[in-house]
C-alpha cells in the first residue's frame, strides 16, 4: 500500500497510489506456455522448444517488472514531496497465517496447509514489493524526496472518519463500512489514507 502527496507550497493533498499492479499480457503468455510445456512427451523436439519459449518469456516477464517498477517509482518520486508505504518487516511478522488450535488438544496447533500457501505466496509477493521499494528509495533519495515506512497494523480497519478500529468494518476485500458512523468508501482508499496520515504523523515527529 502506497500513498504520497504533495506538502509544499499548498497543504497537502492525498493520492491514493496503487504502486503494484503489473503487466498481465506477458504473465497471461508465460502460464499458457508453461502449460503447453506440460503436454509435451519428454524429450521430444517439441518440448525443447517449449522449454525455450517458457525460459524466453520469464525473462520478458522479469524485465517488463523491473521497467514497471522504476517508471511507477519515477512518476511517484517527481509528482510527490513525501511517500509513505507500509513497513514490510512489520507486515510480514504481523499478516503471517494463524495457526489453527487443535480442537482435540487444547494448546496445540493442526497443521494448516491453505495457510502456510497463503503465507508463501504473501511472501512472493512482498519480495516484488521488496524490489519495488528499493528502487523507490533510490530514486527518492537522489530526487530529495521522502519515504516513510509505517506500522501496517490497523491501516485497513480504521475509519478515517472518526478512528472507530475494528475488523467489522471490512465486509469484503474490497468494501470499507464503519459499524460506527457509517462511513463508506474503497477499502484500498481507506489503507492508503490511514497510510498516508501515518507517514505524516512521522514526518512531524521527526526533528527537522
Ligand atoms: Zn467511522
Amino acid at each position: 500500500m502506497i500513498a504520497a502527496t504533495n506538502v509544499v507550497p499548498t497543504g497537502s493533498r492525498a493520492t491514493p497510489t496503487d504502486g503494484h499492479s503489473q503487466p498481465v499480457k506477458a504473465a497471461a503468455k508465460l502460464e499458457a506456455a508453461q502449460q503447453a510445456l506440460s503436454r509435451c512427451k519428454r524429450g521430444s523436439k517439441r518440448r525443447r522448444k517449449a522449454v525455450e519459449t517458457v525460459a524466453r518469456l520469464h525473462r520478458k516477464v522479469r524485465c517488463q517488472r523491473l521497467d514497471h517498477a522504476h517508471k511507477t517509482a519515477l512518476g511517484l518520486v517527481r509528482e510527490h514531496d513525501l511517500i509513505a508505504h507500509e513497513d514490510l518487516k512489520i507486515r510480514t511478522m504481523s499478516k503471517a497465517p494463524e495457526p489453527k488450535p487443535d480442537p482435540d488438544k487444547p494448546g496445540s496447533f493442526l497443521p494448516n496447509g491453505a495457510a502456510a500457501k497463503a503465507g508463501l505466496n504473501r511472501s512472493i509477493s512482498d519480495a516484488g514489493w521488496g524490489v519495488f521499494l528499493a528502487i523507490l528509495n533510490a530514486k527518492a533519495e537522489s530526487a530529495g524526496r521522502e519515504v516513510m515506512a509505517v506500522d501496517p497494523r490497523n491501516t485497513s480497519r480504521r475509519c478515517p472518519q472518526c478512528g472507530h478500529t475494528t475488523k467489522e468494518n471490512r465486509p469484503t476485500q474490497e468494501t470499507f463500512h464503519c459499524v460506527a458512523c457509517g462511513h463508506t468508501a474503497h477499502a484500498d482508499t481507506v489503507g492508503a489514507l490511514n497510510v498516508l496520515r501515518a507517514g505524516l504523523v512521522r514526518r512531524e515527529a521527526q526533528p527537522a
